[in-house]
Order: C-alpha cells, then structure tokens, then sequence
C-alpha cells in the first residue's frame, strides 16, 4: 500500500453519511439547472443554486455560446499573457468594468482563482490583509498565499474591526477583504461602517460581489453601487459563475492596479483564458442583465414572499437580507437529515456545516432564482415546514 494510500484508507467521514442514507453531495442532474430539475430520475423543486437571475437556460445565451463556438473553437489552448487573448475576452472586460463603474478589470476562468491570484499578490511583506472571519474560502486561500500579515475580525462586527486596525501603521498598506453578500447566511457586509473606518486608519478596501452583481443595486451592479460607494471600494471581484450564467470571474480597479495584476497575478497568467464559449455566454448574460431590469424585481417580489412565509411558519432565519435564506438546524446530523428527507420529498436544498460555518450555527441553505414562481415557493415552504415540525427544530 502506497503513503497516501495507507494515511488515507481511515477516512471515513462521507461514508458514515452515506451509510445512513442521507449524503448529499454530487448528485447528477440531468438537464439545465432551472428551478425544477431532475437528479437520477427523481423531480425536484431547486432551491439550492446560485443562478439568482434565472438566466442558465435562457436561450440567448445558449445560442451565443454556441456561436461563440462556431467562431473560435472549444477552446484557447494558453494563457491571457501569451496566445490565449480573444477579442472576446478585451469586450468582456471593457463592458464589466464599465458595469460596475471601474476603469479597468481582469477577467479570469474561475471567481475562485481571482481571489486566490489577485490576493496573493496585490498586498505583500510590510502590508496587512484583514478578513471578516466568515470570508469565502477563496479569500481565506489568497490571503494564506500573499505574504502580508494576515488578520481577521469577528464576523460583521465594526467594534472588533476598529480593535484590529487600530494597532497597525499608519502609512501601512492595509487591505479589508470582505464578502459583499455573505453566501451561506445571505447578510450584508456593513460597507458604510468599513468605508468609515478605511478613512479614519487609511485602508483599502476589497468586496467579493459573487452574490451580490445581478441581486443588489442598479441592474445589479452589486452591494457597492447598493450602497452608493463604488467610489470608496478599491477592489471589486465578481463571479460568471452566478447571475451571469457561465463560469469565470472579475477584478475591477483604478487602471494602475489592475496594469500591475495584468502582469503580476499568477491565476491570470499561468493559468488558461475562460473558453470562447463561456466568454460569450458570460456577454450576453450581462447585456440580459442590463436589458431586462425586470428579472431583479422578479428575484426580490419572490424573495420578499419566501422570506415572508418562512418567518409567518416560525423558521430561524437569522440576519438574510438577500436571495439567500439561512434555515437554521444547529445540528450536523439533524441538517443532514433535513437535506435528505427535503430531497425525498422533492425539494434540493443545501447542508451547510462547519467549516462553512461555526458548528453550532448548522443550517440549510434555501435561494431563490428569478424565474421561481410564489406557487413552488409555497409547495416548499409546506414540505419544509412538516420535517422541520417532525424533527423538533421548530413548532
Ligand atoms: N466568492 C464567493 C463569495 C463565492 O461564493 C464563490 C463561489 N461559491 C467564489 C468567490 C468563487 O467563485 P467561482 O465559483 O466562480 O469560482
């Protein structure tokens, strides 16, 4: 038996789940991801993705994809630096950065590999990164892999932020990194307060708008434009991978920091360019976005009766000011349960558990798409309400 072979025949974490019937993870959907999917032949409403704008399907951008295709074939075989660099790509940046109101951006395969990249090498020796503690883990990955010293404050508590800057130099480079919509409990980073604070000890601030472009602010511009602070926010990372409906992902800045990301981000330049494919589905679904304002007020109509009925029925759901509604379990095995029990009864839902969040804060994750109908929010309200009441979390 080889070393890896011996150190990991122990590891029987999924198994133990999995004998009990209620593993929940891979399961294989067989056609697009909208808000009804079959997973080996078995109905299910979904209320567990990210595509908040509804847009996976649609088929303007499937055909934009295709053409995409057509033109300049399944793939670019090299990096952005060297001979990967499709028009495709230059029209890609140019219409993110003026979406989100920067004068440049990056665009790069994965929303993950932006942040790991981008963090890595935008602060350095003698500089600070500072986290809120429930940051995605592709920030938590760039911060380990930049050489700055890294820090981190109880999460959305401005007290415990001003606590950890306060004892840091003054003409320091000190970047704040902060999830603009938390993705597992759907509250809100306190920009405003982190704006003031990046005043009062002279920061830089960085906001991972995966969940918030397409959900908050004009034509979903993110929590940013949202809060009317564009300007103040040095750094903005977005994902395709969401409400835009492909896969990739964004950096925005002033033109020097990105100049010197464009040359110096290791996930930019060693890594492959986003297929032609992605790109341009990524295109349309942004020219969507900016056409049809009419999907976010969809998304936050249907929002607004699902976070309605799960408080009238009496569910935790905690401090969620988004698409995203944390029903709280804070129980590992019982939120497996509840996942699995969910699912048998026709609703995908998603187990969160440590280290995705604190232990005792154990929920299931339930997000709306544009496209779900108040009718198939009500259906799953019903069916979660009945195990919820069954398994004791709630009356
Ligand atoms: N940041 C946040 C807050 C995320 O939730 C995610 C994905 N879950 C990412 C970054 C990574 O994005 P991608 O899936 O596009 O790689």
């Amino acid at each position: 038996m080889g070393q890896l072979q011996e150190r990991y025949k122990n590891y029987r974490e999924p198994q133990k789940f999995m004998e009990a019937g209620v593993y929940p993870y891979f399961r294989e959907i067989t056609g697009k991801q909208g808000t009804e999917v079959e997973m080996g032949g078995h109905k299910v409403l979904m209320f567990g993705s990210n595509a908040y704008t509804g847009l996976t399907g649609d088929q303007r951008i499937i055909d934009a994809a295709k053409a995409a295709l057509d033109q300049y074939g399944s793939g670019c075989a090299g990096s952005r630096f060297l001979n990967g660099t499709l028009d495709l790509h230059v029209k890609l940046e140019k219409e993110i950065s003026a979406f989100v109101h920067k004068d440049d951006c990056l665009c790069l395969s994965t929303g993950f590999s932006v942040n790991q990249g981008v963090l890595a090498m935008v602060v350095g020796k003698n500089d600070y990164i500072i986290c809120d503690d429930r940051d995605h883990a592709s920030i938590v990955d760039g911060r380990r892999l930049s050489f700055a010293r890294q820090l981190h404050y109880k999460h959305n508590d401005m007290a415990d932020l001003e606590r950890v800057l306060q004892n840091l130099p003054h003409e320091a480079v000190k970047l704040i990194v902060v999830d603009g919509v938390f993705s597992m409990e759907g509250d809100l980073a306190k920009l405003p307060e982190i704006v003031e604070l990046k005043h009062k000890y002279n920061c830089s601030i960085m906001v991972d708008e995966a969940h918030g472009i397409g959900v908050f602010g004009d034509h979903g511009r993110g929590v940013c434009d949202y809060f009317g602070l564009t300007d103040e926010v040095d750094l903005i990372m977005g994902t395709f991978s969401k409400s835009l409906a492909s896969i990739g992902g964004f950096i925005a800045g002033d033109k020097d920091t990105i100049n010197f990301l464009r040359h110096n981000c290791r996930t930019y330049i060693f890594s492959a360019s986003n297929t032609p494919a992605a790109t341009a589905a990524a295109l349309e679904a942004l020219h969507i976005l900016q056409k049809e304002p009419e999907r976010i007020e969809a998304l936050w109509k249907v929002t607004k009766y699902a976070l309605k009925r799960f408080q009238e029925e009496g569910f935790e759901i905690g401090e969620t000011e988004s698409p995203i509604i944390p029903l709280y379990v804070r129980d590992v095995e019982k939120t497996f349960l509840v996942t699995a029990l969910a699912f048998n009864a026709g609703v995908f839902i998603n187990p969160v558990i440590p280290p995705a969040c604190a232990p005792q804060d154990t929920l299931v994750r339930y997000a709306l798409m544009a496209t779900h109908t108040e009718e198939q929010v009500e259906r799953s309200v019903e069916i979660l309400k009945k195990i919820f009441v069954e398994q004791g979390i709630i009356k």
